[in-house]
């Protein structure tokens, strides 16, 4: 069974000059990609990582992700993903779940994951620029079985603590194979990105997608609007994959070009959260491009519904079903007909193992192979999905997801917080701000941001409600349970002077 890593390594026979990957004045070949990976390979091996063995990775958008992501699944290892603004504390819960045999962090950014592990007592490798190991490269790939797992993404799901989805070596060449066919992504593709790699859109959709297509990926470590829009021009990309936050920014730059700019450029995506149509039109109206709106999930392997590029778009959908992949609408244990709404539940070759060390939850979770989502939605009579709203409690921030438990239960630990409950507020740019409702005990000053500063100092920045307020009560049901879709979204708006 080939893995991903083996599908990029046959383009590297069939083409080893052609460009892979770029950053900057940066540029690797196919050939010096391999090479590079089969470095990492050796040296992790030397170091004791054996097939399915877990390793961390800590990296941002550069091209020493891809470098030692291929090097580990050439090796047979799990990769485990995570979030490169994760504190110590985050890490940590990651490191004890995952229980990893090595931690991989990018220099600049290592410190929390060298904390974690020196905590959790795990051998750290700190990398930088060319990620460069003085052994010889190990060029065979691992036979993976289909069903090996070849990553783990940490995700809430539809409930709780972050929990690893178990992504397989089948389910990732699935989602690379089917996503080139309904985007058209291909070997003479030039695909942009500036989405973080630890997440399965960057990852798994965009990043492996377009390398074992055999396309180069330009990778952006920091995301720039303008410059993203000046490679474009510049004829750098023709495809690009953001987040409805990036192509809104990207739009108020877009002044400054014109359709003629767009001429080679081909396709925007656009996934991990609704975005406006109105912004999908503005591309088409002032810049004459076109983006397609796709739907996943981590524990899909990212697409699962996508605007197949053969087939009509409609706006507002987040187009149909991969191939592979079923959609179903269910109420109460019923399948639903077309166009009434409900959860939706997906079946495929993209959808995960389960998650790592979690029967239960995996049980509840993945029925007969049907995945329950907790998201809203509806299809219609051709089969175009709209995604309506959530019942999991989830806020997206610009991309970000954010679980309002984790939030909550950080908030609960501060001495003068009775009751708090954490929410998404509507927000134009970011698509849902964080925002929380406190009640503090009695006496206590409120100080909107001390209570920031105290929560970033054990949260990721963009979970750190930026919106407070402070009442008297919490609205509760009859068993006690906080009603928070009866909190008002524009108290807490109004407290941040919006
Ligand atoms: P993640 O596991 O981080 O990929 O987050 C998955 C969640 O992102 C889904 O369950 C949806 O709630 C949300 N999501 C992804 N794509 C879209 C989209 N196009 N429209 C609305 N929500 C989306």
């Amino acid at each position: 069974m080939v893995n991903v890593a083996s599908l990029v390594w046959r383009k590297a026979d069939a083409s080893p000059r052609s460009p892979a990957v770029r950053s900057g004045s940066v540029e690797l070949t196919f050939g010096q990609l391999r090479e590079a990976s089969g470095r990492v390979a050796t040296a992790a091996h030397r170091a004791g990582v054996g097939p399915l063995d877990r390793v961390v990775l800590v990296v941002p958008t550069v091209p020493e992700f891809p470098i030692v992501y291929y090097g580990l699944h050439t090796l047979g290892a799990t990769v485990v993903t995570l979030n490169t603004m994760a504190t110590p504390a985050e890490i940590g819960h990651v490191l004890q779940d995952a229980r990893p045999s090595l931690v991989i962090a990018w220099e600049g950014i290592s410190e929390s994951a060298e904390v974690a592990a020196a905590t959790a007592g795990v051998p750290f490798w700190r990398i930088g620029p060319g990620a460069h190991f003085e052994v010889p490269p190990r060029l065979e790939a691992w036979e993976h079985q289909p069903d090996d797992t070849a990553i783990i993404l940490y995700t809430s799901g539809t409930t709780g603590r972050p929990k690893g989805a178990e992504l397989t070596a089948a389910n990732l060449v699935a989602n690379a194979v089917e996503f080139a066919k309904v985007s058209g992504i291909g070997s003479r593709d030039r695909v942009g990105t500036a989405l973080p790699l630890f997440h399965v859109y960057g990852q798994a959709v965009i990043m492996n997608t377009t390398l074992v297509a055999g396309g180069s990926l330009t990778l952006c470590e920091r995301f720039q609007p303008r410059a993203m829009l000046e490679l474009v021009r510049d004829g750098r990309l023709t495809a690009l994959g953001a987040v409805p936050t990036m192509w809104i920014a990207m739009l108020r730059e877009a002044g400054a070009f014109r359709p003629a700019d767009f001429e080679r450029f081909r396709l925007g995506t656009s996934g991990g959260a609704t975005i406006p149509v109105e912004v999908l039109r503005a591309y088409e109206e002032r810049l004459g491009c076109t983006l397609l709106e796709g739907y996943g999930l981590s524990e899909t392997t990212g697409v699962a519904a996508f605007n197949d590029i053969h087939k009509p778009r409609k706006a507002g959908t987040v187009g149909v079903a991969m191939p592979g992949a079923e959609l179903q609408i269910r109420k109460d244990g019923t399948v639903l007909g077309p166009d009434d709404v409900g959860e939706v539940y997906i079946r495929g070759t993209t959808v995960m193992k389960g998650y790592w060390n979690r029967p239960e939850a995996t049980r509840s979770e993945l029925v007969d192979g049907w995945l329950r989502t907790g998201d809203l939605g509806c299809i219609d009579a051709e089969g175009y999905l709209t995604i309506v709203g959530r019942t999991k409690e989830l806020i997206i921030r610009g991309g970000y997801n954010v679980y309002p438990r984790e939030v909550e239960e950080v908030l609960y630990r501060h001495p003068d917080i009775v009751e708090a409950a954490v929410l998404g507020v509507p927000d134009d740019y970011y698509g849902e701000e964080v925002g929380a409702a406190i009640v503090l005990r009695p006496g206590a000053a409120p100080d909107p941001e001390g209570l920031k500063t105290w929560a970033k100092s054990q949260l990721s920045a963009y979970k750190v409600p930026h919106l407070i307020a402070f009442v008297d009560e919490l609205p509760k049901g009859s068993t006690g349970k906080i009603l928070k879709r009866s909190i008002d979204p524009g108290l807490l708006r109004e407290s941040a002077g919006r």
